[in-house]
């Protein structure tokens, strides 16, 4: 029987970091490779659970899981205890995982493990058994370069010794790369500003460990990230992982199940007509914004689909926080989902603009279907993000907060009739939607790469 090459895909445990690593070992088992993906327990439950029936990912990819290292009954939405917690527990969960599985699948024994970029503390485990050691950055590669520098931004005095800011002054790190407000450096913009401090130690430990990478891909592409790709040489983009350029079959990993009825809903809305609107995994609202929310969606009159997870209302349950009378009088041109199948959502014609909290990977999905983004960034490298599609590549308007730190009805409606308005955001979504395409299809740069990182796999 012919020997595949094996490799054994971990993910941070966080919604947007596993749904990309599952489109990277989809990718890697339609190109020959045996691919094992390992979730945190927790996560494969859900996983597993909210797994569509249509797709074949089963059949693809080999699901298994390692405990995170916290109780059943913790909180997986506290990062700084999760990532503190899994970094401890999963590098010995996963040595016993190689062994046992080395030992019992003795015909495709392992041959490289790819790490989510940001759990490359799990190296030091793989570097013993002599395995290849590679990781997936599913963030900008500005991120990247903001993450592995912070030693220099203490040497300069931007930052504290726990990455707490002391000046408001914007730096650049390269020519044309975005400028980045120390107040909204991926760790020191967290709601709960506590999470500022483990976030920082373990970014420095993670540089430690990420000297052992031997490969590193990202989901970017030249046309998105050139100055960024140019500070950080090594990192090989192979994005944007969509699966309309990498004909991925439909995408898998999540953790909730999708509702498609919106699709149906779509099929009824007049070609460029919907506005989107949908916050990612993480994202909460006080009982005051959602309702000024809702308000502001009535306001635009217009069709729009609005993602409310069960969990998305901070204050009350999700049933209770609408305004009194909003679903009646919305009715007919308002569709609300606890989570829809977003790419799919995206690549609808009626969908006309998307209100985003600029996840990476929300980014990268919109501008891959040509849909200009309203930005309402929450944490992380959310604003980061903003700063590319608003500044960079003129795909999107940003939402502002008012004094008391609400986007109010009024700056919703305004900015989504701008984006209507306005046909230079589409026109250039659609131009950079068609550039990216280029090189993520066959003969393009992240193809290229991305078959290189293939065949190094392969190569013995
Ligand atoms: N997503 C989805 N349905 C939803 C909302 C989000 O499938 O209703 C997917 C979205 O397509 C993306 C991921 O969840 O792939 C969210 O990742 P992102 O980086 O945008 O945000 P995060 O959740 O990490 O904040």
């Amino acid at each position: 029987m012919e020997r595949k090459p094996h490799v054994v895909a971990i993910p941070y445990p966080a919604q947007g970091h596993v749904i990309p690593m599952m489109k990277v070992a989809q990718y890697l088992a339609e190109n020959g490779l045996k691919v094992t993906f390992v979730n945190t327990e927790f996560n494969h439950q859900r996983v597993t659970k909210a797994l569509s029936q249509t797709g074949n990912i089963h059949e693809l990819v080999n699901l298994v899981s390692i405990p995170d290292g916290l109780e059943s009954w913790e909180d997986r939405n506290e990062h700084g205890k999760l990532a503190e917690a899994s970094v401890k527990i999963m590098p010995k969960e996963l040595e016993n995982l190689i062994q046992e599985m080395n030992r019992t699948e003795s015909d495709d024994i392992i041959t490289c493990v790819l790490v989510d970029f940001y759990m490359a503390g799990i190296l030091p485990v793989v570097e013993k058994f002599g395995i290849k050691r590679a990781a997936f950055l599913p963030a900008p590669v500005a991120l990247l370069a903001l993450t592995l520098n912070v030693q220099k931004l203490v040497d300069d005095g931007i930052v504290d010794a726990d990455g707490t800011p002391l000046t408001n002054q914007p730096i650049q790190l390269a020519p044309l790369m975005p400028k980045m407000s120390p107040m909204n450096f991926a760790w020191a913009c967290f709601p709960d500003p506590s999470m500022g401090k483990p976030i920082f130690q373990s970014i420095i430990q993670n540089n430690e460990s990420s000297k052992l990478i031997q490969r590193l891909i990202c989901n970017s592409s030249t046309e998105l990230e050139q100055p960024a790709l140019n500070f950080i040489p090594n990192c090989s983009p192979i994005g944007p992982l969509l699966p309309s350029s990498h004909r991925l079959g439909k995408s898998a990993g999540h953790f909730w199940p999708e509702d498609s009825t919106c699709l149906a809903w779509l099929d009824q809305q007049p070609p460029n007509s919907v506005v989107y609107v949908a916050f990612g995994s993480f994202t909460v609202f006080d009982a005051i914004q959602f309702e000024e929310l809702a308000l502001g969606l009535e306001s635009t009159n217009r069709p729009f689909l609005w993602v409310v997870r069960q969990d998305t209302n901070r204050d009350n349950e999700i049933e209770e926080a609408y305004p009194a009378g909003f679903a009646e009088r919305v009715k007919n041109r308002g569709k609300m989902v606890g989570w829809s199948p977003q790419e799919q959502v995206l690549s609808h014609p009626a969908v006309a603009c998307f209100i985003s909290h600029c996840g990476w990977n929300s980014t990268v999905e919109g501008i891959g279907n040509g849909v200009p983004l309203l930005c309402w960034p929450y944490f992380a490298d959310q604003f980061l993000n903003r700063s590319y599609i608003v500044d960079h590549w003129g795909v999107g308007l940003g939402l502002e907060k008012d004094e008391t730190g609400i986007v109010r009805k009024e700056e919703i409606r305004v900015n989504v009739e701008r984006i209507f308005d306005d046909e230079g955001y589409k026109s250039r979504a659609v131009k950079l939607q068609a550039k990216i395409f280029s090189s993520a299809h066959e003969g393009g740069s992240s193809h290229l790469n991305f078959h290189s990182f293939i065949n190094w796999i392969k190569d013995n």
